[in-house]
């Protein structure tokens, strides 16, 4: 396949806690990609909603937030960081409270809408790797490389819970696994941009797998479609 000038895109889609963070930074790493969290922008904008005190319901409001907020992506030495204008809100971004909050502020139409710009601007040569909900199916439908990624519930809260835990949280993977539950439902069930295995994307459950084994399936993917 020819090198397109704008550059390759590998999109990783899935529930909470499926790998997608690890697999998605990792691939990026080994193929020389940017590599973007889109989680991290609508954590980012939950902070600041919960910070104005500006309430799901009020869609209005949380669009005109998005979009003033000037949310804004850049590499740092340990990976992604989140600017919200001058303000770097990346430590503030995975608290339990924010977990509570983000499905219901990323749920709503104005929100999506403004955050696609903002995605759609981080492809650049020679590749980008985005993991997220929808970036297969509405943020890059042209995604040359579309992945879901899945894992057992249970897997996944253990998952979540020694993360957390190595973050100094006091927590258990049945807590998790509520948590995540309660997410997978709201983040599936959406009107707007659900959670959904996006067409044509390649399935790879993790579940078993140590974290090599994703990443050099997405690698060998991408080879193999290169050389086409
Ligand atoms: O990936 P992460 O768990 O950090 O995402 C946090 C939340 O952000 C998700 O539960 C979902 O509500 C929202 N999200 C989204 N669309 C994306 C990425 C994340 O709605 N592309």
């Amino acid at each position: 396949m020819a090198i397109p000038g704008d550059g390759w895109v590998i999109t990783l889609d899935g529930p909470a806690g499926s790998g997608k963070s690890t697999t998605a930074r990792l691939t990026a790493a080994a193929l020389g990609f940017v590599y973007l969290d889109t989680g991290a922008l609508y954590r980012a904008l939950t902070v600041l909603a919960l910070e104005a005190g500006v309430m799901p319901a009020d869609h209005e409001a949380l669009g005109s937030l998005a979009i003033s907020s000037e949310l804004n992506v850049r590499a740092g030495e340990d990976g992604q960081r989140m600017w919200a204008g001058d303000r770097d809100v990346t430590d503030r971004l995975r608290t339990p409270e924010v977990d509570r909050h983000v499905s219901a502020v990323s749920a709503v139409p104005e929100v999506r809408e403004a955050m696609l710009s903002v995605q759609r601007g981080q492809r650049r040569a020679p590749g980008l790797v985005a993991e997220g909900r929808d970036l297969g199916s509405v943020v890059f439908p042209d995604a040359h490389l579309k992945i879901y990624l899945i894992a057992d519930l249970d897997v996944r809260a253990e998952r979540r819970a020694r993360e957390r835990r190595a973050s100094g949280h006091v927590t258990d993977p049945a807590t998790e696994k509520q948590a995540l539950q309660t997410r997978d439902e709201t983040d599936s069930t959406r009107e707007v941009a659900p959670l959904r295995q996006p067409d044509g994307a390649v399935v790879v459950d993790t579940t078993s797998q140590t974290i090599e084994g994703p990443v050099a399936r997405v690698v060998s993917l991408f080879s193999e479609l290169k050389s086409r």
